[in-house]
C-alpha cells in the first residue's frame, strides 16, 4: 500500500516537473522584451524614459520595458537603426539627418526611421558661471567649451550655434562631455560654458546653481535667424526668469523637439500597445518631469520629421 501510495506521488511528482519545464519557455516567450535609449543619467531622457518604460510593463501584460543610458540622439538613431533596441528618445533635427542621410548622416540614411510621437520642446540651455566675463555666444572664442556628449544632438547644435556667430571648433576647446560632467566641470572651472539640449529644467543645470551662481547665455533674433535659414528645426523660446536659482531675467533661446522613435521592424502590435501604455497615462508622466507636462496627445503629430510606424498610427489615428 505504502508503496503503491510512493509511486503515484512519483508519478505526480514526475508529470508537475513535466508540465512546470513546457510552460516555462512558455512563459518566458509569452513576454517580450524591449529595450529604450535615453542619454545621459543627468539628462531628461533618462529619468522620462524610465517612466514611460514602467508604464509600458505595468500596462502591458507580455511587454517587459526597461532603458538604456547613451550617448543620446545621434548615437540613439544608430542603435535603433541596427536593432539594438526597439525605442529611442531623440530630436526631431537628428531625426530628419538620420533618415535623409544629411548634416552628420551623409552617405549612411537610415530610412527604415519610424516615428511614433513628438513630446517636448528641449532647449538649447548655454550656461557659464556668472563671473566668468561670459555674456554672448561670441564671447566663447578661445574658450573651453562642453559641447555635450560624443553622439548626442546637443553637439551638433553646439556646432551650428556656433557656426552662427562665426565659431568653428578651430576658435574654441571642445570638450565631449555629458551633462553631469559638463556640470562638474563648470563647477571646478575646467571649463568656461557648457551646452544643454534638454527639457528644462534639466536636473544637471539645477543641481550646479544651488551651489554656484551661473548665467544662461542667449541665442540672438540674427543667429536665429541665420540658423533657422541653414536647419530649421529651430524655434525661438524664452527660459523664463527663476528657472535656476539666481538667473532672474528671462532668457531667449531656441528649441528643438524631443521625440519618440522606433524602427521599421518593430512588431505593429508592440508599438500599438507601448503608444497607448504612455499616451493614456500622460499625468504619471506629468509628474515626474516638468518636460513630461509638456507632452500631449494634440500636439503628438505636430511636426513629425519621420514615416509614422503603423503601430502608432493605429494608436493615434482610431
Ligand atoms: N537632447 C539631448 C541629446 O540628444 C539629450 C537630452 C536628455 O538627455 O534629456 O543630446
Amino acid at each position: 500500500m505504502l508503496k503503491k501510495n510512493l509511486s503515484i506521488l512519483m508519478t505526480a511528482l514526475l508529470v508537475l516537473a513535466l508540465v512546470l519545464a513546457a510552460a516555462a519557455p512558455l512563459a518566458a516567450q509569452q513576454r517580450t522584451f524591449v529595450t529604450i535609449a535615453t542619454g545621459g543619467l543627468a539628462g531628461v531622457y533618462y529619468p522620462l524614459g524610465g517612466g514611460m518604460a514602467r508604464l509600458i510593463s505595468n500596462e502591458v501584460p507580455h511587454i517587459s520595458a526597461s532603458v538604456q543610458s547613451t550617448g543620446a540622439s545621434v548615437a540613439n538613431v544608430g542603435l535603433l537603426d541596427r536593432g539594438n533596441v526597439e525605442f529611442a528618445l531623440i530630436q526631431n533635427d537628428i531625426a530628419y539627418y538620420a533618415a535623409s542621410g544629411t548634416e552628420m548622416f551623409e552617405g549612411r540614411a537610415m530610412p527604415a526611421l519610424r516615428g511614433v510621437a513628438m513630446l517636448y520642446p528641449e532647449t538649447i540651455q548655454i550656461i557659464a558661471l556668472a563671473g566668468s566675463g561670459i555674456h554672448s555666444v561670441a564671447d566663447l572664442a578661445g574658450k573651453r567649451v562642453a559641447v555635450g556628449a560624443a553622439g548626442s544632438g546637443t553637439e551638433a547644435n553646439a556646432r551650428q550655434i556656433l557656426g552662427a556667430y562665426g565659431i568653428t571648433y578651430d576658435d574654441i576647446q571642445e570638450d565631449y562631455l555629458s551633462f553631469a560632467e559638463a556640470a562638474s566641470n563648470l563647477r571646478d572651472r575646467n571649463v568656461d560654458a557648457a551646452f544643454i539640449t534638454a527639457g528644462f529644467p534639466t536636473a544637471a543645470v539645477t543641481d550646479l546653481a544651488t551651489s554656484l551662481s551661473i548665467r544662461v547665455i542667449p541665442v540672438s533674433d540674427d543667429a536665429f535667424a541665420s540658423l533657422e535659414a541653414n536647419y530649421p528645426f529651430y524655434t525661438q523660446v524664452v527660459i523664463p526668469a527663476d528657472t535656476y536659482r539666481n538667473v532672474t531675467e528671462d532668457t531667449q533661446t531656441v528649441a528643438v523637439m524631443a521625440m519618440l522613435a522606433t524602427h521599421a521592424a518593430v512588431d505593429a502590435d508592440i508599438v500599438y500597445d507601448s503608444t497607448r501604455a504612455i499616451f493614456d497615462n500622460l499625468d504619471e508622466l506629468a509628474a515626474l518631469h516638468a518636460a513630461g507636462g509638456r507632452i500631449s496627445l494634440a500636439t503628438a503629430q505636430a511636426g513629425q520629421p519621420l514615416e509614422l510606424h503603423e503601430g502608432a498610427a493605429r494608436y493615434f489615428n482610431d
